[in-house]
């Protein structure tokens, strides 16, 4: 849309989920070596870009808790576009936050990915989705992924994004307990020998075929028993989702987010009326094709 001399486009940065994550060992450089399969959801953050006349960057959200300055990954990812490609224009993004915060849900990163979709299009770059990676990655781990935004398998740190079927469509149920989580300590705790591994290849090979049953036969977490260790209040909302008919339930990512799936609305729909009970944070939304 333009108004006047200035101009203002839209980005959606839908949330993550997990649906296997397996840690294979821990690199030389101290990262972990991964492989998973993620999938978005119909939970997410809403971007607006506007063209400013000065020569700065503004990021707002309606979140008072997150920084907006250097420290956000929407500014990061503008700031690194302004800088590579010479951009001498000012920008103001407005992130309007749905995804829980330090979730398990990869809001941060979907953000950073909206942004460099969104200023691709607005500065005119014409980068490829294979750059927008490179300079994705520089931001955080899971922004490749979310630039891509299907159903994938995922490995490296993240950096290696292999686009599969898309998960049989369903309701997904999301708690967020109140607890913040830090994806970097969960990773501090991890003793690779003493993980369980799903097993990531049956798991695609169930989406691949569209089989449901093997899917959530194959869905795991090596991350879920850390967290819990630290954390019980994951395996309880875990449990109370089984014990209401979740078709499975599993942590997202370090967590502390976990999410029930359910092909029967009226299944998810009393998840989520006994969990609304328990916790503040529960969501009902759609997986996304
Ligand atoms: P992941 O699943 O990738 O580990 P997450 O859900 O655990 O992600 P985020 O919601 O991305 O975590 O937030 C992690 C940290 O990133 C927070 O402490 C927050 O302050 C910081 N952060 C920076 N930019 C953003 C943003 N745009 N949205 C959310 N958090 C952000």
């Amino acid at each position: 849309m333009i108004i006047g001399e200035s101009m203002e486009i839209y980005e959606k940065a839908p949330a993550k989920i997990n649906l296997g994550l397996d840690i294979l060992y821990k690199r030389p450089d101290q990262y972990h070596e991964l492989k998973m399969v993620m999938a978005s959801i119909d939970l997410a953050d809403h971007l607006k870009f506007e063209t400013l006349p000065t020569d700065e960057i503004i990021v707002e959200t309606n979140k008072a808790f997150l920084p907006v300055d250097k420290r956000n990954n929407v500014y990061q990812a503008a700031e690194l576009l302004k800088q590579r490609y010479h951009i001498k224009k000012g920008i103001k993004i407005s992130i309007e936050k749905n995804i829980p915060v330090a979730a398990g849900l990869g809001g941060g990163s979907s953000d950073c990915a909206a942004a460099l979709r969104g200023l691709n299009r607005l500065w005119q770059l014409d980068l490829s989705l294979g750059e927008l990676v490179d300079l994705g990655m520089q931001v955080g781990t899971d922004v490749p992924y979310c630039l891509y935004g299907t159903t994938s398998a995922v490995f490296g740190k993240g950096e290696i994004v292999q686009p599969i079927e898309s998960m049989p469509q369903c309701w997904v149920v999301l708690v967020k307990p109140k607890i913040s989580v830090s994806t970097r300590k969960i990773f501090q705790l991890v003793d690779v020998a003493q993980l369980f591994h799903p097993d990531i290849d049956e798991l695609i090979a169930a989406i691949q075929a569209k089989d449901y049953l093997q899917m959530q036969k194959h869905m795991g977490n090596s991350l879920e028993q850390v967290t819990i260790d630290k954390y019980p209040i994951v395996a309880k909302v875990k449990d109370k989702m089984l014990q209401f008919g979740a078709d499975v339930a599993l942590m997202s990512g370090s967590g502390p987010t976990v999410f029930a799936l359910c092909q029967k609305y009226s299944r998810a729909q009393r998840i989520y009326n006994a969990l609304k009970g328990f916790c503040e944070e529960v969501y009902l939304v759609r997986t996304l094709p």
